[in-house]
């Protein structure tokens, strides 16, 4: 094929990119890279550069880039029948197959899955859900919604309120009417360094318990958090946090929505990251690993409870008034089912908590020990190394000097593509649950050279 010698040109000139600092883009004062092919967990850009890809696009290509067996799942459907809506009843072979294999995967007392896009428009599906619940019960109060500072939960008028991330809400006059937050579970960064973490998982509970009762639990419809951190800085909960907390929702009668959007199909080392941490949720929130990425498709996996009372609800409302035209759309459900079908196949989930655990080892050997590396945290593949001034008085980094980004960019330079988180100085880890560990040896090495140069 003929290169195109004004792709960039018409980059910088038409594309409005998500999440980017459009000034310095569209004056070409930041780089771009267009990506023209991938295979396995390497990408390759149009000049011909080669990067091991460690953060799988946005998390979210957990199979690997090329897969066969998906992209033809997904030309066979589009020729058999790209598309048909779900409303009213109406369905595919692939939406209803696939509602039956994540049932088969998800906890015990889950009902149903209602299909979305994207982890935002599922997740404003849920707080929808939550609402209609409430009221359905006669509870119109019962409305409010907790998530935790530094969570992150999409960027839609009521998720970007929830997501817990200063970048997330200036400018933008988010609804903040019905949203709280509260502590994370987040120790390297406790309020006083002398806390155990069993003191400060103490202390987070004792937060939320005084959240609620500042705002009154028949205010409060739902708490919303991630089994382990994501955008927020990778962070694992403090042992303990998910036993400490889930009574107190019990008591006050509050939701638990467990956002799986990262931790769902494997990144843990476990099929969900509900189960890993004994997590018991009312709704779940699936979306990048239930396709890998390799079609736009989201879930919100509803238990009997709420169920119950949605159904009852259409007894009194009529049809729910709830939906979108591509919900369930058949080319997503026939990538969805290919990739599960390959998640099993391959023993992704377990090879995730293996090479999870040596990535981390790995890591840790690298650059453990070097005095601006803070904490090497992580579970299955999900890792983070966050930076400090001085690793003694934990002392931060001042933002402007952007040391997590230079560190980025360094590690480009050596091959490897790694996130700088968006806030603090913190690199994120969460490669292809494919990842080998030759693969992990030569991030590690590459992360190692990083750190030299920009340290
Ligand atoms: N929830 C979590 C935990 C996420 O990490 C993300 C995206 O990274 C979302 C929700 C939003 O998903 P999307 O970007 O597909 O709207």
């Amino acid at each position: 094929m003929l290169r195109n010698d004004k792709l960039d040109q018409w980059d910088r000139e038409n594309f409005f990119h998500p999440s980017t600092h459009l000034a310095q883009h569209a004056r070409g004062e930041a780089p771009n890279r267009i990506i023209e092919t991938a295979s396995g967990v390497h990408i390759e850009d149009r000049d011909g550069n080669k990067l091991l890809d460690a953060f799988a696009g946005l998390y979210c290509v957990n199979v690997g880039y090329g897969r066969q067996e998906i992209a033809d799942a997904i030309a066979e459907q589009a020729k058999k029948l790209a598309y048909y809506h779900a409303y009213v009843g109406h369905g595919t072979e692939a939406s209803i197959t696939l509602s039956k294999m994540i049932l088969d995967r998800a906890p015990d007392n889950m009902s149903k899955v209602y299909f979305g896009l994207g982890g935002s428009d599922a997740n404003e599906t849920n707080i929808k859900l939550v609402w209609y619940y409430n009221n359905i019960l006669g509870r119109p109060q019962k409305k409010k919604i907790i998530s935790r500072w530094r969570g992150y939960h999409g960027s839609g008028l009521m998720t970007g309120s929830l997501t817990g991330l200063e970048l997330f809400h200036k400018k933008f006059d988010l609804p903040f009417d019905n949203v709280l937050h509260t502590e994370a579970p987040y120790y390297f960064r406790r309020p006083d360094v002398n806390m155990s973490e069993a003191d400060f998982v103490a202390h987070c509970a004792a937060e939320l318990e005084a959240l609620i009762a500042r705002e009154g639990a028949d205010t409060i419809a739902a708490f919303i958090g991630e089994p382990a951190m994501g955008t927020g800085g990778l962070v694992p909960p403090s042992a303990g946090y998910w036993d400490a907390i889930q009574p107190i929702l019990k008591k006050h009668d509050i939701l638990l929505i467990a956002d799986e959007v990262v931790t769902g199909f494997g990144r843990l080392g476990s099929m969900f990251g509900s189960g890993h941490y004994g997590i018991e949720a009312d709704i779940i929130t699936i979306a990048k690993g239930l396709t890998s990425a390799y079609a736009p498709l989201s879930g919100s996996i509803i238990s009997n409870r709420v169920w119950d009372v949605l159904m009852k609800g259409t007894d009194e409302t009529g049809p729910i008034g709830h939906g979108w035209t591509y919900s369930a759309h058949p080319i997503g459900a026939a990538a969805a089912i290919a990739n599960l079908k390959l998640v099993d196949s391959l023993g992704l989930v377990s090879n995730a908590g293996e090479t999870g655990a040596y990535l981390k080892q790995a890591l840790t050997e690298a650059i453990g020990d070097h005095p601006s590396v803070g904490e090497i945290r992580g579970e299955g593949l999900l890792i983070a190394a966050e930076f400090v001034e001085d690793r003694e008085t934990r002392t931060f980094f001042d933002p402007s000097r952007k040391i997590g980004p230079a560190l980025a960019t360094a590690l480009i330079q050596n091959g490897v593509i790694a996130r700088a988180m968006p806030q603090g100085d913190i690199l994120g880890f969460a490669p292809p649950l494919c990842l080998t560990k030759e693969e992990a040896d030569i991030i590690a090495a590459a992360v190692k050279n990083a750190v030299t140069t920009v340290l």
